[in-house]
């Protein structure tokens, strides 16, 4: 993983923000290849999602021909929108206070337990992030109860009894982190949106949030698509655009930003359909990712269990894969496809929902009426050939593009040998990406900068760079210069030598299988469209 985040900084892959002052944690900057690394997975997924669907027949796998549309919604929204979507009362997260070191931890990184000590509650912890090093945490939890307990006969950690003659024994010397094992405070609550004020006054009516997902900007909308684009239901309606999530603890790289790129299908569907509409798109989007390259063994589908379903979900299921900064065994979220029933649209017909009757009654407050209001505007389907009226049910396929984006840099980072300009095998570091999401699609070199070789070159560049990102270098040895291109996943270059000059050829080189090739000048576009396309 150092290897490669030094990669992504070094090669202008990502920076992190306002480096210059220090940085701000959970946000990150796209540098130069990383913009088209983005823009190109984000690209991907909407050609194949949005606007390549045939509407005309259906997929392998679907019960029946679809519609797909796009919509581009705003980040900030009316504050309604968030109480009754559930955001406001629910989007939580749990934090615990570290007592010694004053740190801040989202609750799942912490593991640990509860004992009782000198007649005070005192939360014995480690952190999960350093679970694996059990060695090292066991040292310091000796420390710990030696410093702590001084009083106790007898304290348990886990299955492990510690007496306190162990305690005097141990003469390990506290490590310069032993801070992060502490006495926590209990968990509390913490919302997750960033509160912003609407005008000039900043009344508590005027109080909204930057939006934690782009997928209430779809339900909102929903009457406006039907009306507009004469869509009807089974249908989708994708987004991509970036969402704020005040995460207690952002880590990981990129992989839990503060700010972030959602793409996002709200599916709507008849609810008898909707069980098979849920594993059609659960399949669909696991193969997706195998299609852009995620290998089968890095990747993997998880169903979740009832008790982890979100209050309203009849089904969930995450795509996950195995992230190298993770412990052996353990995988991060990818996208996550929620079988959400009719939830959505009916709180924001009727008001928020109960979460513990769900999916029928509106939530009450302490006077009996409705907590939050909908917005009583008539969000129900009108299917014009039975006449049926329902509130569809909705499947809503969720992906990051930041999470995407970094498990494809991960999957990419290769280091392997290719032969030098003396045939001598050196070790090469090659990003293998796949051609669609590579941020430059060729590279073209004139062999030497003489004898027309440059004007050559130059024309063949201006060409492809009507159609491709594609990069110009004349600078160095040509090895050098490949490998220039292999550590930015550019997966061909050409390359004008003596033999164009006569006959019109150049050689395309493939990045991963280091083969040559020589095509005519006048094929360069095609040959490039058709490998990219392959
Ligand atoms: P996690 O459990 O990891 O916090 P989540 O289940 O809250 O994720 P969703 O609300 O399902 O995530 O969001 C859909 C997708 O948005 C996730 O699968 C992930 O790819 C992306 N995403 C969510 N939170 C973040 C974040 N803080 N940083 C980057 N991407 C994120």
């Amino acid at each position: 993983m150092d290897a490669l985040v030094s990669l992504c900084k070094r090669r202008g892959f990502l920076f992190q923000s306002s480096e210059i002052y220090g940085g701000v944690q959970g946000f990150w900057d796209y540098g130069p290849l990383g913009v088209e690394l983005k823009r190109n997975l984000k690209d991907a997924w909407w050609q194949d999602m949005i606007s390549g669907h045939n509407e005309l027949t259906a997929p392998a796998g679907a019960p029946s021909p679809f519609e797909m549309v796009g919509l581009d919604c705003t980040i900030l929204m009316h504050p309604q929108v968030w109480k009754c979507s559930g955001h406001y009362d629910l989007f939580h997260d749990y934090m615990v206070d570290c007592r010694e070191s004053k740190k801040r931890y989202r609750h799942d990184q912490v593991r640990g337990r509860y004992v009782e000590y000198q007649d005070q509650k005192v939360f014995v912890t480690t952190l999960a992030e350093i679970e694996h090093e059990v060695d090292e945490i066991r040292r310091r939890a000796l420390k710990f109860f030696k410093l702590r307990a001084k009083n106790a006969d007898d304290i348990t950690i886990g299955d492990e009894s510690i007496t306190l003659d162990k305690l005097d024994s141990h003469d390990d010397v506290l490590g310069p982190d032993a801070k992060s094992l502490g006495t926590l405070t209990e968990p509390r609550e913490f919302n997750l949106m960033f509160k912003t004020t609407l005008g000039a006054l900043g009344g508590a009516d005027d109080t909204t949030f930057l939006r934690p997902e782009t997928a209430q900007g779809i339900f909102v909308n929903f009457k406006n698509v039907l009306d507009s684009s004469r869509v009807r239901v089974p249908f989708g309606i994708g987004q991509v655009g970036k969402s704020f999530r005040n995460e207690i603890t952002p880590r990981n790289f990129t992989f839990r930003s503060r700010e972030f790129e959602q793409m996002e299908i709200e599916f709507f569907c008849h609810p008898d359909q909707s069980q098979e509409w849920y594993r059609y798109w659960r399949d669909r989007r696991m193969a997706w990712y195998t299609e852009m390259g995620l290998s089968g063994e890095s990747l993997i589908m998880r169903e979740h269990e009832q008790s982890e379903l979100a209050h309203y979900s009849v089904g969930t299921a995450d795509i996950e894969y195995a992230f190298p900064f993770l412990p052996e065994g353990e995988y991060g979220e990818l996208e996550g496809i929620a079988h959400r029933g009719d939830f959505d649209l009916r709180s924001h017909m009727e008001g928020k929902l109960d979460p513990a009757t769900n999916p029928m009654t509106v939530q009450l407050g302490e006077d009996g009426k409705p907590k939050y209001r909908g917005s009583g505007k008539d969000l129900t389907y009108r299917d014009d050939i039975t006449n049926e009226k329902y509130v569809p049910h909705v499947i809503e396929p969720s992906a990051g593009a930041d999470r995407g984006a970094l498990a494809f840099l991960c999957e990419a980072y290769t280091e392997d040998e290719a032969p030098d300009e003396k045939g001598k095998l050196q070790t090469r570091t090659v990003m293998k990406l796949h051609p669609r999401l590579a941020p430059i699609k060729a590279a073209v070199f004139p062999l030497v900068k003489k004898d027309g070789m440059p004007e050559i070159a130059q024309e063949i560049y201006a060409g492809l760079k009507q159609h491709f990102n594609v990069f110009y270098d004349a600078k160095g040895a040509v090895g050098r210069r490949y490998r220039r291109q292999d550590e930015a996943g550019t997966p061909y270059c050409i390359t004008v030598d003596g033999d164009s000059l006569t006959d019109k050829t150049v050689t395309i080189r493939d990045r991963d299988s280091l083969e040559q090739t020589r095509i005519k000048i006048d094929d360069v576009v095609d040959e490039i469209r058709s490998r990219i396309l392959q």
